[in-house]
């Protein structure tokens, strides 16, 4: 068995390490300033002067297919990168990306959806939660009725990311209440001038986290704008959502590495009572737990990426990476901001804007419960075993 990193795999992520460390961690204090100002981490314009930087450089479409002008990585690759990405909280990506189901894109569709958000002109939102309907996704009540040619949407969307300045919404919507989630929930685009509207929700994480609630009140939709075919929505919602469950806890995995080094450098430099505070074996195993769980995390994400490189079903790897990641990197940021004492509670340091801002990570792509249910259904079920892929 090879744990190893072959030299292009290396590279990589070393020239990632690097991009991190020059252009995006000297802005960090900008990002805390501007956040606490209540303004979004980077303006739009330094945002896309860096995704252009990395772009000369080839760095552009991790995961987008060669043929649209991607680098088409490997699973493991993406998340090595997010790793290193995760290192710093600067909210940024690397640019050349759509979502993976608007592939299912009709050849009109494709040129004024796919190419378009893959080249950063326009953005979309992924809307299927809803005030009644979170965990529940079945349970959707938004409608899309057909008249003529055209379909109208009625319904509230919540919690939609990146939905304050989408330019157009991935929108799940009943099509056939008797046959609800089976062949009943059609999938639509829908531009922002076809009539939505969006209201930002107030959140506790930073503003780039900022979602919103989207209105639909008799929103026309051409019926050359259903994405894919009418009723097999749903399956496309789980698509989006089965994208790369992974990439969370790798992105956090990266915060987690950082916040440690932070508690180990403030631990020997921080004396109580005649020697520093790493001398004493309370913080010693604050410290030596974060480290064996930050290792257990890296594994169980880079399993699960290996095993969707390998073409194996990696649901079961990946909802198990997200369950322990959530919860472990939340148990890490408490125990590093114990370890900072009362500096590590202020707006001096950036150890509290990781502590709201991972939180989110046991909420959103699938509760804590949710996943607990989808493991221990599958170990029920038979669909999967404890022994893990090798049993
Ligand atoms: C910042 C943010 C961004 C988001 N972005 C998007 C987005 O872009 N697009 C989108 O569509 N949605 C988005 N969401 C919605 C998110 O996916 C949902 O909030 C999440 O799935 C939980 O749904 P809910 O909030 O309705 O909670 P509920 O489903 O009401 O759950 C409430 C509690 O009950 C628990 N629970 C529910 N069912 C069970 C069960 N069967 N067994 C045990 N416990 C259970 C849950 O785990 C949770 O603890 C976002 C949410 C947030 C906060």
């Amino acid at each position: 068995m090879d744990f190893s990193l072959s030299d292009t795999e290396r590279d990589i992520r070393d020239w990632v390490r690097t991009f991190v460390q020059r252009e995006l961690m000297p802005l960090e204090s900008e990002v805390l300033r501007r956040e606490r100002a209540g303004e979004r981490g980077l303006p739009k314009e330094q945002l896309a002067q860096l995704r252009d930087k990395a772009r000369q450089a080839g760095f552009w479409g991790v995961q987008t297919p060669e043929e649209y002008g991607g680098m088409d990585l490997s699973a493991v690759m993406a998340a090595l990168i997010e790793i290193e990405l995760g290192r710093t909280f600067v909210p940024f990506s690397f640019g050349g990306y759509a979502d993976n189901i608007l592939y299912h894109a009709n050849e009109e569709q494709r040129q004024r959806y796919l190419l378009p958000t893959i080249e950063g002109e326009r953005k979309s939102c992924f809307a299927i939660t809803e005030p009644g309907a979170g965990s529940d996704a079945k349970n959707i009540r938004t409608t899309a009725r057909k008249e003529g040619s055209e379909w109208v949407i009625d319904g509230e969307k919540t919690y939609i990311t990146g939905g304050i300045d989408a330019d157009f919404a991935l929108v799940f919507a009943v099509t056939d209440r008797d046959r609800g989630a089976d062949g009943g929930v059609t999938c639509f685009l829908v531009d922002r001038d076809m009539g939505w509207k969006s209201e930002p929700i107030e959140i506790m994480g930073p503003p780039d986290r900022m979602p919103a609630s989207l209105v639909f009140d008799g929103v026309r939709v051409p019926e050359g704008n259903v994405l894919g075919e009418v009723g097999r929505g749903f399956a496309l919602a789980m698509q989006w959502i089965g994208r790369g469950r992974y990439l969370l806890p790798a992105r956090a995995l990266g915060g987690c590495e950082r916040l440690v080094e932070m508690a180990m450098e403030h631990s020997q430099s921080r004396e109580t009572f005649g020697a520093p505070i790493a001398d004493r074996q309370s913080i010693q195993w604050m410290l030596a737990d974060s480290a064996v769980e930050i290792e257990s995390l890296r594994w169980l994400v880079l399993q699960a990426a290996w095993q969707i490189d390998s073409g194996m079903d990696s649901r079961h790897a990946q909802s198990i990476a997200k369950l322990y990641g959530g919860t472990r990197a939340n148990e890490i940021v408490d125990r590093v901001m114990q370890i900072h004492g009362g500096m590590g509670y202020t707006r001096e340091l950036p150890v509290e804007r990781w502590y709201r801002d991972l939180r989110l990570l046991r909420i959103f792509e699938g509760t804590d419960e949710i996943q607990r249910r989808t493991i221990s259904r599958n170990l029920l079920k038979g669909h999967a075993s404890v022994s893990g892929v090798l049993g």
